[in-house]
């Protein structure tokens, strides 16, 4: 049977610390695949266009979207995001596993589009306060963006029903909720929708 290659669409408020985590994924096993999103936003200190984003104009982001090569995008905090198709399709026809670490609206939209391929993964701080203390400790924000970003992640959790695992991410405990995303990925392998085709017709060809 060939592996199919399972996307992970890790979502989580700001504060839920996804963007760690997700770095923390990439050290532990560097065959993961994390796909680079493009975004209008610019970019905070230290980032690098090409590695943490693909930094582009709205011209450019809308021309893509006309294009059809965007597989996904929203709009977060008056700026566009988007998973780029060409990201994301090298990777899986390969059998690779991809992440992608994006919003809630995106997660549905990968999800609509692609199916039983698609694992969902909340992450989220182990309570509201803890949340919200991670995302002002950050402190690179203006009050206005706080308060856009405490409202996206209150409706952001309203929208877990919709993924398939909740991983709560301790204060301090990145290497263990890596670990157990990484647990999660290994076994969505063995679940019943990807391994019908070894179940059915099991004795046909005996
Ligand atoms: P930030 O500005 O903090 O880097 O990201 C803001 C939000 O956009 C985060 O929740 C992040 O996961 C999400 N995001 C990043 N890239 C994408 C993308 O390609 N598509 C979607 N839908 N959301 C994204």
């Amino acid at each position: 049977m060939k592996r199919e290659g399972i996307i992970f669409v890790i979502s989580g408020p700001s504060g839920s610390g996804k963007g760690t985590v997700c770095e923390e994924l990439r050290r532990i096993n560097p065959d993961t695949a994390i796909s680079v999103s493009a975004t209008t936003r610019s970019p905070r200190e230290g980032e690098v266009d090409g590695v943490s984003y693909h930094f582009i104009t709205r011209e450019r982001f809308e021309e893509l979207i006309e294009k059809g090569e965007v597989l996904e995008y929203t709009q977060y905090n008056g700026n566009y995001y988007g998973t780029l198709r060409s990201e994301a399709e090298k990777i899986i026809s390969d059998g690779r596993d991809l992440i992608l670490e994006i919003e809630v609206d995106g997660g549905g939209q990968v999800k609509r589009l692609m199916g039983d391929r698609v694992c969902g993964i909340m992450l989220i701080a182990p309570d509201a306060a803890e949340q919200e203390k991670r995302l002002r400790g950050r402190g690179t924000e203006s009050e206005d963006v706080i308060a856009g970003r405490l409202a996206r992640a209150k409706a952001e959790i309203l929208e877990a029903p919709n993924y398939d695992y909740i991983v709560i991410n301790e204060t301090g405990k990145t290497a263990e909720c890596a670990a157990d995303i990484m647990a999660i990925m290994r076994s969505a392998h063995y679940a019943y929708s990807r391994m019908k085709e070894v179940t059915d017709g099991y004795f046909d060809n005996k």
